[in-house]
């Protein structure tokens, strides 16, 4: 079957191809879609069909190594795009560096109740399960077309880091990635700022993630910008993000008896990257019972959920900062998919509640959303609460934003719902100790390939929100390391 891929036109190729929630920009196979993040239509990529894994396939992953089940888990979506053995050879190398054999171990904390320790990647953060692959396999395909592009990114903490860690010193990718000034962690701004490659550019900008998020889209949506500098996007809307998040699930719901027994997850969120790869798994064959989504005080998720009318708030400063976000960019991909995947509606509706504030899901699409999703707020006081009870309950120390989904879960009305429900540990307790002592007396420490990160020397640049110097900044670095 191999033989016949040469001969056929690019758009009849063999595996899926993706199209944009807005309808308009071109329909692209898997390597467009990695390289090019954003669509031209301003919209996200998903893919035109759901690969689906019959109850047998999801059987035959059982009891594989992780980084096995993963190149099958995704195999379809990047069929196509490059041989089978490139691919199950990078995933491969993606994984062994992680710092548990399991990968992505579970650990039982009460009855029916799980943690998905998602903390073993280089920079202690579920991120690096994705970023660790897209980073490769930029490389990968950068050197088979001998072209170089300028890799951007806003972050509220640990995209950054988990970024940077995946692009470092890669051939071929010049890394410019916003956080806000003063908004992220101590340890997570560290992780950022003293990497040494010369290839990593750090800006603070002076306002919030959102700012930093919008000056992205606005470089996106700079046709001009966005063709001389080759730019592309590691930020949760790449779709391959999500691709590289959807096998913790599935391999944690067959591990805990899928296909037989349906399985819940509770997800602190965000972005709606994460929570929308288990919707992806589940689209995928995964029995998936329900989506518990944890938010702190930014609630807008929960909210939607709780009215029926997504509605913009201010962002406010919680103990949970890589959700301290008002406009989940990855909500749009449910969207799609509530709007019947009609792009030209999810475009309407898309530039209504970016003109408003305001986005009325209407009846149908509001009952079809609680099908699967609950959402649950918690404040600050109760995740501190949640770190402490956890710590005495089964002696895991939990970060603030692991306590946030957890308490969520514990939140739930679990008598209305069967099968085990896991919560994801998306980060390790010591990228927030501050947080974690406060609850529990206790801090926890970082690993010790880590543990110098104190001393370590920054380096960033302080910029103001505006696109236009922003982008001057980035052309003028971009433009002294060609020619250096
Ligand atoms: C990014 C992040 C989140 C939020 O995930 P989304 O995909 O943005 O919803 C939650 N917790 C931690 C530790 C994170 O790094």
């Amino acid at each position: 079957m191999g033989a016949a891929i040469g001969y056929l036109p690019a758009s009849e190729r063999l595996g899926l191809h993706y199209i944009s929630t807005r309808g308009t920009a071109p329909r692209l196979g898997f390597e467009d879609v990695l390289m090019t993040g954003l669509a031209r239509d301003g919209g996200l990529y998903v893919p035109e069909t759901w690969p689906t894994f019959s109850p047998t396939a999801l059987r035959a992953l059982r009891g594989l190594p992780y980084a096995e089940q993963a190149a099958r888990i995704m195999w379809p979506f990047v069929e196509g795009a490059l041989s089978r053995e490139d691919f199950a050879a990078i995933v491969a190398e993606t994984y062994a560096g992680f710092g548990h054999a399991a990968v992505a171990p579970l650990k039982q904390i009460d009855q029916d109740l799980w943690l998905l320790e998602l903390f073993h990647g280089p920079t202690l953060a579920f991120k690096d399960y994705a970023l660790q692959l897209v980073g490769r396999l930029f490389e990968h395909f950068l050197r088979q077309r001998g072209r170089r592009m300028t890799v951007v990114g806003a972050t509220s903490g640990d995209t950054g880091s988990a970024a940077i860690e995946a692009c470092r010193d890669r051939a071929g990718i010049e890394m410019f990635i916003l956080h806000p000034q003063g908004r992220t962690s101590e340890v997570q701004r560290r992780q950022m700022t003293t990497v040494a490659s010369a290839n990593i550019h750090n800006i603070a900008l002076n306002g919030s993630f959102d700012d930093c998020q919008d000056l992205v889209k606005g470089m996106f949506n700079d046709e001009a910008f966005r063709d001389s500098l080759h730019l592309s996007a590691v930020n949760s809307i790449n779709w391959a993000r999500i691709m590289g998040q959807t096998v913790y699930y599935m391999v944690a719901g067959v591990a805990l008896g899928a296909p037989e027994r349906p399985v819940r997850f509770a997800v602190p969120t965000g972005n709606f990257g994460n929570v929308y790869a288990a919707y992806a798994a589940s689209e995928m064959g995964l029995p998936v019972a329900e989506l518990v989504i944890g938010s702190n005080a930014n609630d807008i998720l929960t909210r939607t959920l709780e009215s029926g009318v997504m509605e913009i708030g201010e962002v406010s400063p919680t103990l949970s900062p890589s959700m301290d976000i008002q406009v989940s960019s990855n909500f749009e991909r449910l969207v799609f998919d509530l709007f019947g995947r009609e792009g030209a509606a999810v475009k309407a509706a898309m530039e209504e509640f970016r003109k408003t504030g305001r986005l009325d899901m209407g009846q149908a699409r509001w009952e079809q959303m609680r099908t699967v999703f609950r959402g649950h707020r918690v404040d600050d006081r109760e995740t501190l609460q949640t770190i402490r009870a956890i710590f005495a309950g089964s002696g895991e120390l939990i970060d603030p934003h692991t306590a946030v989904g957890v308490a969520a879960a514990l939140r739930d009305d679990r008598a209305k719902a069967t099968g085990p429900l896991v919560a994801l540990a998306c980060a390790h307790g010591a990228k927030f100790p501050d947080a974690v002592e406060k609850a529990t007396g206790v801090r926890p420490a970082l690993p010790a390939r880590l543990a110098d990160l104190y001393e370590r020397e920054e380096r960033m640049t302080v910029l103001e929100n505006d696109l236009a110097i922003v982008q001057r900044f980035i052309t003028e670095r971009v433009g002294q390391m060609a020619s250096a």
